[in-house]
């Protein structure tokens, strides 16, 4: 049986998640599902955070950095995917020495990142939703940012997954197995999960216009920022009466044909799309 690392004993529902965040000139990513299955898209994320060297605003990743996280001891794994997590984590880490601080949330993926990572990453923890604060250009004000999620809610199977995934002693349960186990359950699921989803209502996999209005209101909100569901768009709709805004982040495959991935950064004061 492998060494288990102490960090596997972090459960990261229990790690401190920041419910606001200032912000100054953001680059909003997300659903980047980095694996050494996926070259291309771990040279981009590391060549971008090299650009944003200096630049002085801030990395936002709104979940699903990685394409699985088997838990913190990966960071000390010889597989080639833990090898990816450590390069990462290290990259992250020069960013945040050079200035430029990096906020993370827990995706569906990598909802295991724990206390080791954000030790190793320097990244801060945002709260699944989190007020983020914008200061500079004409847009200014406040946003609400989730991964988005928890706003799927047609899936019923899902979001019962979801608060599993999410429950604490669930984690710890989970985090107590070896490192190669806790590996091939994440396989077993992701196989089981991609079978299902081929065969389910593209809808059901969307967000829906009450979960996401619910959301705002109850944060007294009119703009959302969130990725997940891969349909990178920027809706413009009325909630009670009033404009409202919705920013979906796409996702990243630069080992496929054609390539894609991007993100939104603030730009002359307002959020720009940009595609790398
Ligand atoms: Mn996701």
């Amino acid at each position: 049986m492998p060494e288990i690392h102490p960090a596997a004993a972090t459960v990261p529902a229990r790690v401190p998640a920041l419910e606001r965040v200032a912000l100054h000139a953001p680059v909003f990513v997300s659903d980047l599902h980095l694996s050494a299955q996926r070259p291309r898209s771990v040279q981009r994320l590391l060549a971008l955070l090299g650009a944003l060297h200096g630049q002085g605003g801030e990395l936002v990743i709104l979940g699903d950095l990685f394409e699985y996280w088997a838990g913190d001891d990966a960071l000390a794994g010889a597989e080639p995917d833990d090898q990816v997590g450590t390069a990462v984590a290290q990259a992250l880490n020069a960013l945040v020495a050079a200035g430029t601080p990096v906020y993370l949330m827990h995706g569906n993926r990598d909802v295991l990142l724990g206390a080791a990572f954000l030790q190793a990453s320097g990244a801060r923890l945002l709260a699944d939703p989190c007020r983020a604060h914008i200061d500079s250009g004409a847009a200014a004000g406040e946003f609400l940012l989730s991964h988005g999620d928890a706003y799927c809610t047609l899936d019923l199977r899902y979001q019962a997954f979801r608060r599993q995934a999410r429950d604490a002693a669930f984690q710890a349960a989970f985090l107590g197995q070896p490192l190669a186990q806790r590996r091939a359950l994440i396989g077993q699921a992701r196989a089981q999960s991609e079978a299902g989803k081929q065969q389910m209502d593209q809808e059901i996999m969307d967000v829906t216009p009450e979960a996401v209005g619910g959301a705002l209101r109850s944060a007294g909100l009119a703009r959302l920022v969130h990725g997940h569901t891969h349909r990178p768009a920027h809706h413009r709709f009325e909630l009670d009466a009033a404009p409202a805004q919705r920013w979906v982040l796409p996702d990243w495959d630069l080992d496929t044909d054609p390539p894609r991935g991007g993100g939104l950064r603030w730009s002359d004061g307002s959020l720009q799309e940009f595609t790398l």
